[in-house]
């Protein structure tokens, strides 16, 4: 069993991606992207990320010197039954403990093989170990179960399984709850801002150096496909002039950033283009009728199965159009509007012009017509795509502005 339970908080983490096929470039690592952002939100410094071969020395020389460093270490891949997967040998090896078969464990394995008529292969086996100081994680999806393993410190290591989707319910489901239960991270806050119709060095002049450089509240901008994000975050902090809640310093940055770009702010957190404008037609009711012209579908793509679309057409591009006026477009979307049943038409048409992507756009409702056209960077698939963000922009922000 895991010793007697140590008063140490975990406030640091470093991760391990073991598996010779990440050191070859044959997988790349999502895993650790995806235990970075849950330790980081948990108020968890991930210090260091590092991807190893399958190699005993290795592997065991990594999990030792990271533990030297931080209160917990992760790690994903190497639990499978072949003599390459070394991440228990490795942590057993750190811990000084020999594994020994744990019988529970071997009887669910061998009743996995059982269910399905095969024989039990015995090299499975090593997928029952356990070691005194650890204990196993289940796994429902496969057959490696994961270890969590304390040292006498109160330092931790858990060893996950490498493909995802195993790898992401243990973590959340097994690992994550015993880790709370220790004391998981500093007390902190984040709230991140989406922003449209703007670029990354425009929105870091916008709030300017000093802002940027700060550490508590941090505020740094993130330039994502569909967004540029303004990430606030701070850590609770005391000093002689009293305690400032993590909360409170992240509020502060947050009014000075929606000061400052109100315009721009499509969503918080990580909502999607689909959940923004879901949630202004959920509130009104209202539902969509969409036609897209030379977009190659990426209006339907972008939003997705959604139940506010009524109807969806996806064209391509139709010569006849070109060079009418831009009014056809809205006449388009009346029409679409008209066929859906729906209260709002969006027609959008995306052409290339001297390698940029001209976007059409008409949004148009009972008693309104708005119609835009913009320039988006690019042409091709690349445009295509923004286009598809540059009607998302103006669909939102006509829903915004519409008076209920
Ligand atoms: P393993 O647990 O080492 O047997 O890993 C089995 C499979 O999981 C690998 O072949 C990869 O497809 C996948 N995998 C392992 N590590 C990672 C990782 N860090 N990120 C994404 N997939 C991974
Ligand atoms: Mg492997």
């Amino acid at each position: 069993m895991t010793g007697p339970p140590s008063s140490r908080r975990i406030l640091s983490a470093e991760l391990l991606s073991i598996g010779s096929e990440l050191t070859v470039g044959e997988t790349s690592d999502t895993n650790a992207a995806e235990l970075a952002r849950s330790l980081t939100d948990a108020g968890v410094t991930v210090g260091r990320i590092t991807a190893l071969p399958d190699r005993l020395e290795v592997v065991a020389d990594a999990f030792a010197t990271a533990l030297g460093r931080v209160d917990l270490v992760v790690s994903t891949g190497g639990l499978g039954p072949t003599p390459d997967d070394l991440t228990r040998e490795a942590i057993a090896k750190v811990w000084g403990e020999t594994p020994v078969v744990d019988p529970d464990l071997e009887q669910w394995l061998r009743d996995l093989w059982a269910r399905r008529d095969i024989p039990f292969p015995e090299a499975n086996l090593k997928q029952a170990w356990r070691i005194p100081s650890g204990e196993p994680l289940p796994n429902p999806n496969g057959t490696a179960p994961g270890w969590f393993v304390a040292g006498a410190d109160g330092r931790i290591a858990i060893a996950l399984p490498g493909p995802p989707r195993e790898m992401r319910p243990m973590w959340a489901d097994h690992a994550l709850p015993r880790l709370r239960t220790r004391g998981l991270g500093a007390d902190v806050a984040v709230r991140t801002y989406r922003l449209m119709g703007i670029g990354e060095s425009q929105v870091a002049e916008i709030l300017g150096e000093s802002m940027l450089r700060n550490t508590n509240p941090e505020v740094a901008t993130y330039a994502r496909a569909e967004a540029v994000d303004v990430r606030i975050s701070a850590l609770s902090h005391s000093d002689p002039g009293g305690i400032r809640t993590a909360e409170a310093l992240v509020e502060d940055a947050a009014a000075m950033v929606r000061a400052r770009l109100s315009a721009y702010i499509w969503a918080e957190g990580d909502q999607t283009w689909a959940g923004a404008i879901g949630a202004r037609f959920a509130q009104r009711g209202w539902r969509l009728g969409l036609v897209e012209i030379g977009t190659g579908g990426q209006v339907m793509h972008l939003f997705g199965d959604v139940d506010w679309i009524a109807l969806a057409e996806a064209r391509p591009d139709d010569a006849a159009i070109e060079g009418e006026p831009e009014s056809t477009l809205a006449d388009i979307a009346h029409a679409i509007r008209q066929r859906a049943g729906a209260e709002v038409g969006l027609a959008v048409r995306a052409r290339e012009r001297g390698g940029d992507t001209a976007v059409s756009v008409a949004v148009v409702t009972d008693d309104s017509e708005h119609r835009e056209t913009r320039r988006a960077f690019l042409g091709g698939s690349h445009g295509r795509t923004r286009a598809a963000l540059t009607a998302a922009g103006v669909l939102f922000t006509v829903l915004r502005d519409a008076a209920d």
